[in-house]
Order: structure tokens, then C-alpha cells, then sequence
């Protein structure tokens, strides 16, 4: 098969869907999209706020809480606890198929009306009340997609750190201070793109230096400063008439560094230990095209912040699974996931926000532990295939209406 040029049918540019495009969407049976991926991002990430955080409280136990949902929506909002309990039930909810009205109609009548938790916060998190985007976190504050991680102030991708403020993009690191695409460094302070680096500060494209200073492109190396070699006795002499501590020689500092990246080699993209790779911020992975911040990973294509995620297509935030498609937040072990939020240890799950340890959902909203479900709503295994396959058929006749024309409430706008 060739490369089929299309129109997208939202900023109507053209897109071109490659051969290997079209093996995925054959592998997971769904036809081939009509959006271009841009806009796919952008329909995704509607579903997902990392950094706007709201005061508000649990429509449950009425406890003051922090939400990623302002408290002018009209979401019914539960802290993680009265969530998660059985103070509730999804399956209260259920709604019977409607052949008269259109799938998604229905489906926002349902996303509306199901209690949703405040926080992305996946796992078990202690004392991360502030923090967005969490997975099996600790002490984590003002930070938006950590996993895995303890101490973390004021950072944004985060895994497998420990005693970080102000990170971006940090793999396995120790003790740093503002330190941004960095992976393995311990005990560093402004480091931007380096690797395996100890006891330094402003650094830029280092690997495996320690006790460095104002370097760029080192390659294993000792007491460097401005470039320069000294030896242990010089370095350690010349560092004491540096003093970041003074706000004036702070300031000088941070601007020769700026000069220093401005000057330095730059690669064309940071790709770390992969092979067929596109995109940026990728290390330790195969066949990942077109994709941006994956520490680990297989066979993805269009994928944003997923970790050891394998053959998906369209996901943005995930970890671990295969075969996910057109997701926001796949969480843990998402296996043929559709056009899913929000989702953690989910298998053969499509059109579905919020749900959990489950299997075989369509159109569910908030549905924990549950398998066979259509709008909230439980069906035997022969039902829900049934059913499953008679409303794909009638969304195929559905004609595509675009929501900022008419206002007709659509997907798009529910979460804004
Ligand atoms: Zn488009
Ligand atoms: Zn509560």
C-alpha cells in the first residue's frame, strides 16, 4: 500500500497516512483517521489539564480539595478517597441505549452526570495533595507528570527521581537543581541535557563528568571549569572564588551560561540509545516516530510522555500497555484502548473516561472493576458483543459535525 494524502475535515490542511498508519488501524480494527495528527493532539489534550489546579470541595465528604476542574463545570467531583470507596456506584448510572439520538449525545449525558476524581494521581501517592499527573509518587508538590519519584517541588516529567526542584524532563536523578532533559545526574545544579553528570553545575550536553563548571560537550571528564583542565588542588582553589550564592554573581553566572548553550554543539535532537527514532527526548527505544518525551518504548508513532508503552499509536501520557489508540492518559497496563481518558488497567476498552480495572467497556464513564458494560450499564458477554457492533454501525452513518459551528455539544467542548 501506498501513501493516501487526506483532508482533514478540522483546519481542512492536507495530512498523508503512511503504510504502516494503515497496519495499525488494521491491527486494532478502526478505520483510518479523519483529523491530521495535530489536530488528534489537540483533541486529546482537551482532555488533559496538568497545570490549571482550582479550589474546590468533594461533592462527597465535602472535604476541601484541589481540582484539576474549576467549580464552575458542571462535573461531579470526589476526592480520591470517596472515589475510590463503595460509597458509591458507577452502574447507578446506566443508561439505555437510545437508537433515536446520535452515540456521543448520549455518551456527554453520561460524562456529566458521573462522579470524576479531582486528580490524575495514579496508584498509591502519599502526600501529593498539590500534584498533578502522579503515579506511585511521594512528597510531591506543585509538580505535573511524575512517576515513581520522591521529593519532587515544582517539576514537570519526572521518573524515577529523588530530591528534585525545579526539573523538567529528569530521568533517575538525585538531588539537582534545575536541571532539564537530563537523565542519571546526582547532586547538580544547572544542567541541561547532560547525562551521568555528579558534583557539577552549568552544564550543557555533558556525559559522565564530575566536578565540572560552566562546561559544554565534556565527555568524561574531571575538574573542568570554562573548558579548561586543572587538577583536583587548581579546581577546587579556583571554585572558591566562585560564589552563586551572591545574587549579582548568580545573575552573571545564569547569563554566560545562557551564552555558553547559545555557543555550544548542539545535536539535532536528543535521542539516547534508539534506533529508527524521530521526535525529541527519546532514549531507549525502536521505532518511535514522530513522538516527543519517551524514556523507554517500542513501535509508537504520534505519542507524547509515555513510559515503556509498545506498539500505539496517538497517546499522550501512558504506562506500560500495547496496542493503544487515540488515548489521553492510558495509565498502567492499557491493552486496546479506543479513544479513551483517563484510563488505568484497562483491556478492550473504547469511548471511555475514568475507568478502572476493567475489561470490555464501551461509552463508560467512572466504572471500576466491571466487564461488559455500554453506558454504564451491564450486559452478558454475547449482549455486549451484540450491541457493541450494531452501535459502531450506526456511528459510521453518523455524519461529522463540526462544533464550533453550531455549538452542538460534542466531545470537544465538554471538558472547556
Ligand atoms: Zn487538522
Ligand atoms: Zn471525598
Amino acid at each position: 500500500m501506498d501513501n493516501v494524502t487526506k483532508n482533514c475535515q478540522n483546519c481542512k490542511k492536507d495530512f498523508i497516512i503512511e503504510p504502516e498508519d494503515f497496519n495499525f488501524y488494521e491491527k486494532i480494527k478502526v478505520p483510518p483517521p479523519t483529523f491530521c495528527p495535530e489536530c488528534r493532539l489537540q483533541r486529546r489534550m482537551v482532555f488533559r489539564n496538568e497545570r490549571s489546579l482550582y479550589k474546590d470541595v468533594c461533592d462527597l465528604c465535602q472535604r476541601r480539595i484541589v481540582s484539576q476542574y474549576s467549580p464552575d463545570k458542571p462535573f461531579v467531583i470526589y476526592c480520591r478517597e470517596c472515589w475510590n470507596s463503595d460509597r458509591w456506584d458507577s452502574l447507578q448510572y446506566g443508561q439505555d441505549y437510545d437508537w433515536e439520538k446520535p452515540f456521543f449525545i448520549q455518551f456527554q449525558k453520561l460524562l456529566v452526570k458521573v462522579p470524576r476524581i479531582a486528580l490524575v494521581q495514579l496508584s498509591t501517592n502519599l502526600n501529593c495533595d498539590y500534584a498533578n499527573f502522579l503515579a506511585d509518587c511521594k512528597n510531591v508538590y506543585l509538580s505535573q507528570s511524575v512517576v515513581e519519584s520522591e521529593n519532587i517541588f515544582y517539576s514537570y516529567a519526572v521518573d524515577k527521581c529523588f530530591d528534585i526542584f525545579d526539573c523538567s524532563q529528569v530521568k533517575e536523578c538525585a538531588q539537582c537543581y534545575e536541571n532539564i532533559d537530563c537523565i542519571r545526574n546526582n547532586n547538580s545544579k544547572f544542567l541541561f541535557r547532560s547525562r551521568e553528570c555528579i558534583d557539577s553545575s552549568f552544564l550543557f550536553d555533558c556525559v559522565n563528568c564530575q566536578n565540572c563548571f560552566m562546561s559544554s560537550n565534556l565527555r568524561n571528564k574531571q575538574f573542568v571549569i570554562r573548558n579548561a583542565q586543572y587538577s583536583r588542588e587548581e579546581y577546587e582553589a579556583r571554585m572558591k572564588e566562585i560564589h552563586p550564592e551572591c545574587y549579582q554573581d548568580f545573575i552573571n553566572l545564569k547569563s554566560e551560561f545562557s551564552s555558553l548553550i547559545k555557543n555550544g554543539i548542539h545535536r539535532f535532537a536528543n535521542l539516547v540509545k534508539t534506533t529508527s527514532c524521530t521526535g525529541d527526548n527519546i532514549l531507549n527505544a525502536k521505532n518511535v516516530r514522530f513522538s516527543f518525551d519517551i524514556p523507554t518504548g517500542e513501535n509508537l508513532k504520534f505519542c507524547i510522555r509515555t513510559v515503556n508503552l509498545k506498539d500505539s499509536w496517538d497517546v499522550t501520557g501512558g504506562i506500560t500497555g500495547e496496542l493503544v489508540y487515540e488515548t489521553a492518559v492510558a495509565g498502567h497496563e492499557g491493552n486496546l484502548l479506543c479513544f479513551v481518558s483517563n484510563a488505568d488497567i484497562l483491556r478492550e476498552v473504547e469511548y471511555s473516561d475514568w475507568c478502572k480495572n476493567s475489561s470490555n467497556l464501551f461509552g463508560c464513564a467512572g466504572v471500576k472493576n466491571k466487564q461488559y458494560c455500554i453506558f454504564n450499564k451491564q450486559y452478558t458477554k454475547e449482549e455486549y458483543e451484540k450491541l457493541r457492533a450494531r452501535i459502531i454501525e450506526q456511528m459510521k452513518g453518523m455524519p461529522y459535525v463540526d462544533p464550533r459551528g453550531t455549538g452542538t455539544p460534542n466531545l470537544r467542548h465538554i471538558f472547556r
